[in-house]
Order: structure tokens, then sequence, then C-alpha cells
């Protein structure tokens, strides 16, 4: 009997994929496997004056409410990482709706102000509403609300844009890495078209979302063609549009520098259409440097977190998907809050364990990036951001 043999094609781009983008699986901490916090002998009252090393204060929190997605963008979940047998996290390892509630009341007791809730992909986590009805309800050591707001790719943003202004969202972040559908569907890798992504912009705009913003990854030679088009397309709209150097993150993209767009090329190509000007950041620790155009028609961004690093001002840490707590979007470890969470520990261990946590903090890996990382984490990965939050 003949032996079935896969077609060479197929053997050939599996040898390819094989060496370009090596199977890191699993890419997570294991259950129970994360750093333990200290929760400390003397326990202190929850502040907000909590400085790391560098002496960064805390004040954002970025949260993962799910590890999976619906796309398969080449530089984030590459469909040959992410595929059938990739080992997603069981429903009771994620944190509960009620555990991200109490995390970010305590979160919030120690000065933090702003909660982006991403993934993966978040509007897919089940009645996601809910959880930002229970989010809104949680106040800023000053008593206001906190700065509520949503990473998503769009993609069913038509379906759930009035719910989740009704819940009490506040700002919203979509995806979306050019308008040339080719490109589009060649970088989500499941063939989803512009138009769809276009519309649900438009839902959210129609429900009251205000100053929009879209985030575009920057891959040289991919769709780099694409970013006066973009800023053409948005110009006048309202969207603010940012542009992201394409990031080093997790082990699974392939990257390499001459891949990068440095944002000031980016500015330089806009500016030649479309005049800018720079202006000042909303805040201290804000990602992304804003520029106007000159005709007043509206302002843009460009986050360089490869080019023009800013650990300095990092103010954000992150919760994983399962409640590890990561003080850096490079990091290849994490600490276990939610065996905290689900251990009995009070809100104010717990708010200890953050600001011990905190305080012992001292990454700064893109300013440090290239041979220095690379030795760094010989033989450790970092985790994905599908995982960690983007
Ligand atoms: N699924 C949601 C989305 O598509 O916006 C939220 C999660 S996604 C990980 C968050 C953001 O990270 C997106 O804007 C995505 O484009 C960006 N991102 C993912 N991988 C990146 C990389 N390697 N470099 C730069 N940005 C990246």
């Amino acid at each position: 009997m003949a032996v079935w043999q896969k077609p060479r094609f197929t053997a050939i781009i599996e040898n390819m994929v094989e060496k370009a983008i090596p199977r890191v699986i699993p890419i997570r901490i294991d259950e129970g496997k994360g750093l333990k916090p200290s929760i400390g002998s003397q326990l202190v009252t929850p502040h907000g004056r909590t400085q790391d090393m560098r002496g960064r204060t805390l004040r954002d929190l970025r949260i993962s409410v799910t590890d999976r997605c619906n796309f398969r963008c080449t530089y984030c979940m590459p469909k040959e990482v992410f595929d059938q047998n990739y080992p997603y996290l069981a429903h009771k390892e994620l944190l509960s709706f009620e555990e991200i509630t109490r995390l970010t009341s305590i979160f919030s007791t120690l000065g933090v102000e702003k909660i982006r809730l991403t993934g993966g992909e978040p509007l897919l986590r089940k009645n996601l509403e809910v959880l930002i009805e229970m989010l809104a309800q949680i106040q800023t050591t000053e008593g206001k609300p906190l700065d509520l707001t949503l990473t998503t790719n769009g993609s069913i943003l038509r379906k759930k844009a009035a719910a989740l202004k009704a819940a009490g969202l506040q700002r919203l972040t979509v995806s979306l890495d050019g308008l040339d559908d080719a490109i589009f569907k060649k970088m989500n890798d499941v063939d989803f078209p512009v138009a769809d992504v276009l519309d649900g912009i438009a839902a959210a705009q129609e429900v009251g979302f205000e100053n929009i913003k879209v985030n575009m990854v920057v891959k040289k030679g991919t769709n780099d063609h694409e970013i006066v088009a973009m800023a053409k397309h948005f110009k006048g709209s309202g969207v603010i549009l940012r542009f992201i150097e394409f990031m080093d993150v997790g082990s699974s993209n392939g990257w390499n520098m001459e891949q990068v767009l440095p944002s000031r090329e980016v500015i330089a190509r806009i500016h030649q259409a479309f005049p800018l000007e720079p202006i000042g950041a909303n805040y201290s620790g804000e990602v992304a440097q804003r520029w106007r155009y000159v005709d007043g028609s509206g302002e843009i961004g460009v986050i360089s977190s490869v080019t023009q690093t800013f650990c300095h001002e990092c103010t954000r840490a992150r919760i994983s998907t399962d409640g590890q707590m990561y003080l850096c979007l490079f990091a290849n470890e994490g600490f276990d809050f939610k065996t905290l969470l689900r251990s009995g520990k009070s809100d104010l261990e717990i708010a200890n364990a953050v600001m011990n946590t905190w305080a012992a903090r001292d990454d700064h890996y893109s300013e440090i990036r290239g041979s220095q990382t690379a030795n760094l984490l010989s033989g450790n990965r970092k985790v994905e951001m599908s995982y960690i939050g983007g």
C-alpha cells in the first residue's frame, strides 16, 4: 500500500514556519506557578504614593479579559502558533467578573485612575457589559469615576456598541491596520474586511462614543504605504489615529528591527501630505506623542516604543486573563494574584502585596532592547500579548 506523503509544498512551508516562528507552546504561566507576591509583615494603609525603584508611580491598569481572539494578526497571534492545539485557558482559570472588580477596586485605592480592558479580543468575553457596569461603580481616591476604556478589533462592535455605552464604558480604541482590503485581510489572516471594522466604528459614534482612537500597527514593507491613506480617511472625522511601531512582544511573531518603521518617518510622510505640528501630552506618562493638523482638522499620535522609548515614565501594570500581575509588556514572569484572591486574603493584604510588587519594579526593557535584552531573556520566553493584554 502506498504511504501517504505530505504534498511537497506544504512540507516546505511547514519547514519555513518552523524556522521563522518556533513553536513556543505553552506561552503562559501554568496554574499556581507564578511568582508569589509578598504581603509583608507590617500592613500599611493603602495609598497612591508607592514608587518603584525608578521613581515611577502606578496609575494605569490593563486587564486582559480573554486570551482568545477571532483574528490571527500575523504580528500578534500568528496562525502557526495559535492553532487548534493551542492551550487556551479553561473558563475556571479566568478571573471571574467579581474577582476582576475586587482587584480593580483594590488598585483604585492605590491611585489607579485608568482601566483598559483588552485581550485577546475583549468583546468575545461573554456578557462583558456586565463587567463594565460593575467597574463603572468604582471611584478613584478623589471620588471620581475611573477612566474606563477598551481596545477592540471592532469585528463585533456594531452588535455591542450600544450595550457598552449603556454599561458606562467611556472610551474606545479600535485596531485597524489599513484601508486596503487585501492588505488588511493578509494582516488579520482570517479574511476579515475593512468595511466591517469601519462600520463598527460608525456604530460606536452613533451611540455617542467621542474621540474614538484607531490603532494602526505599522509593519515596514507590509502596510506602511497605507499610512497616508489612513490619515486622509480619518482626518476631520473626530477619530484620533495612532500609529504603533511594530514591537517585539511575545516570542511568536518573528519580529526583527528591519520591519520597524520609526515614528519620525510616519510623521514625515503625513506631514508632506497634510502639514502637522506637535502638541503636548494630555497627561504625564501618555504613551502617544501627539501631533495636530495645521489646518485644524484633528490630531494623530505615534507610539514609538522601539525607537523612542518611554519606560522612564511608565505608570502601567497589567493583569493577565488568569490573574497574574505583569509589570512590563515584555516581561517573562508574572505575580500570581489569582491565588491570593482565591485564598481568603483580605483587601488590605492584597493591596499591600500590590504595593510591595510595584515598589520592587526595576524593569526598563525598551531602553535596553537589543543584545542586552537577548541575554536578559536567553532561554526565557516573553509572555504573549494576547494573554497579558495589549
Ligand atoms: N483584540 C484587540 C485589538 O485587536 O485591539 C485587543 C488586543 S490587541 C493585543 C491590542 C493592541 O495591540 C492592538 O492595537 C494591536 O494592534 C496591538 N499589537 C499587537 N501586537 C503588536 C505588536 N507586535 N506590535 C505593536 N502592536 C501590537
